[in-house]
């Protein structure tokens, strides 16, 4: 192609920005503008991590540490003292009373060999950023000038 600017034939135009319009280039002409650099990587890998997901206690976390243990053969207060928790704490757990911590429910995953926590997608919408979808280079240029 052809330099925008001085018209000589150019293998490897550069883009550049000058006064507001985005030009192909040859290598010396690029001087006379702003250098466009390629899309930030940046935003494609934000994205993934907006749609991260988050860990979650499985609903039928009761039964599943109660059958588990009972395969072990272990009594509540064995499987507390293999966690380094209470005996109560078990007990609650079991009878459905009170979901284990992430923390507690990697313990018991572990000891129990099950799996306790699953990972739920999170909504985009929580971190307020929905709205942002349509954003482009164009966009972060103008935020950048002003
Ligand atoms: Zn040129």
């Amino acid at each position: 192609m052809n330099c925008e600017i001085c018209d000589k034939r150019t293998t490897n135009p550069v883009k550049i920005r000058l006064e507001g319009a985005v030009m192909n280039v040859c290598e010396s002409c690029a001087k006379l503008g702003e250098r466009v650099s390629p899309m930030p990587v940046f935003s494609s890998r934000r994205e993934k991590e907006f749609e991260m997901s988050k860990e979650e206690i499985v609903e039928d976390y009761s039964s599943l540490v109660k059958s588990a243990r009972e395969k072990k053969g272990w009594t509540q207060e064995q499987l507390a003292r293999e966690i380094l928790e209470k005996e109560f704490i078990i007990q609650r757990i079991e009878q459905g009373r009170m979901p284990p911590t992430i923390v507690l429910a990697k313990k018991l995953q572990r000891a129990l060999g099950i799996h306790l926590i699953t990972m739920v997608a999170q909504e985009k919408v929580e971190l307020g950023k929905s709205q942002d979808s349509g954003f482009t280079l164009g966009d972060l240029i103008k935020v950048k000038k002003k």
